[in-house]
């Protein structure tokens, strides 16, 4: 039922009455990694950095956001530590008044270099993407990675002091199906928090992300034959589903995108390196606030333009009813 609280203006709502308090950053389209479900191999086709928002235009996209009420942001990618000088973007959006959560989503690999100086800058939250704990087959899913940079970049992390870390493992039917446990005794040993993710059929990758569909209610329930589970709850936990590990630390998430949608809660929005605004991961409805900034708006403006690009939320993805929509890549939208 749509509400009319989309048209006020100063008030982060959607047409469906849900108040957006999360953005998505993605600061490049660009990546270090290849992942089969992600982009295709050899793939380079990106945007040219002129076609990205400045960082004084993201801060004072931001700003704007955080005056209507916005309390996080993520930064994303592509791979954000490919984008130079991040550090420095850190530190003036962590400056904003009203962002109260500043996190970010990475593959790790620059990890090791980086850690600290983001930590310091003012990251306080870590998501790190590992879908197997084994070489060759790291290497074989991310289209060539170095699996011993991505376990020195984490353990950097933990010496730099990053609470929560985060490990995002994407369940994948027939390749990485054999490792779910050893990612919880992984996790366990280095005090991770474990998310397992369904994944979804977005980009030219689509296919092959549907062929490797696994059910994550599969997982739990093997996961429960296994191990002492009960339900957890994990402060800023987003769309997952927890569970803790009696006797330990660990908290495993589920996030169910296909198999169980959380659109009803959905908080978020996504802005894409050259200043898109996504609506929806899993749908194609955006919003073009880099023409607004690059105008000169004030905030005003600015206020009045973020207005008209929540009106345009979806109520829900389609991933399930029209699984070929999203042509754009995970990385294109900022995953
Ligand atoms: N490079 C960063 C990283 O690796 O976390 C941030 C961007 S990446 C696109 C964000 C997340 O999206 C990763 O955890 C990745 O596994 C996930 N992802 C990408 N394509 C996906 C798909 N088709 N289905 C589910 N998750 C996907």
């Amino acid at each position: 039922m749509k509400s009319d609280q989309s048209t006020s203006s100063g008030n982060l709502v959607d047409p469906f009455g849900r108040r957006i308090e999360y953005l998505r950053l993605s600061v490049t389209d660009r990546c270090n990694l290849r992942c089969s479900y992600c982009l295709p191999k050899g793939f380079s086709d990106f945007d040219v950095p002129d076609e990205w928002l400045q960082f004084d235009e993201i801060v004072t996209l931001m700003q704007a956001f955080a005056g209507m009420g916005l309390k996080r942001i993520r930064l994303t990618g592509g791979e954000p530590l490919v984008r130079r000088g991040l550090p420095e973007l850190v530190e003036r959006l962590s400056g904003i008044e009203g962002i109260d959560d500043l996190s970010l989503s990475t593959n790790a690999v620059l990890l090791e270099r980086h850690a600290e100086t983001l930590h310091k800058a003012g990251v306080s939250r870590l998501n790190v993407s590992l879908d197997t704990l084994r070489g060759d087959r790291f290497k074989e899913i991310t289209g060539g990675g170095r699996l011993d940079k991505v376990l020195a970049g984490l353990m950097a992390a933990k010496a730099a002091g990053f609470t929560p870390i985060k490990i995002n493992m994407v369940a994948l039917k027939g390749i990485n199906d054999d490792e779910y446990e050893d990612m919880v005794e992984f996790c366990i040993e280095h005090g991770f928090t474990l998310r397992f993710i369904e994944t979804m059929p977005v980009g030219s990758t689509g296919r092959w992300a549907s062929r490797h569909y696994q059910n994550l209610e599969e997982v739990r329930a093997y996961l429960r034959r296994r191990l002492d589970l009960v339900p957890g709850v994990m402060p800023g936990g987003g769309p997952a589903r927890y569970e803790q590990v009696v006797g330990t630390d660990l908290r495993i998430g589920f996030i169910t995108p296909i198999s169980r949608h959380f659109c009803d809660s959905c908080n978020r929005v996504r802005l894409s390196a050259d200043g898109q605004l996504y609506l929806c991961l899993g749908q194609n409805a955006r919003y073009d606030l880099r023409q607004v900034v690059r105008a000169g708006a004030g905030m005003d403006d600015l206020h009045v333009a973020i207005t008209e690009a929540l009106a345009l939320k979806p109520q829900r993805h389609e991933f399930t009813d029209k699984p070929e929509q999203v042509v754009r890549f995970m990385s294109m939208t900022g995953g």
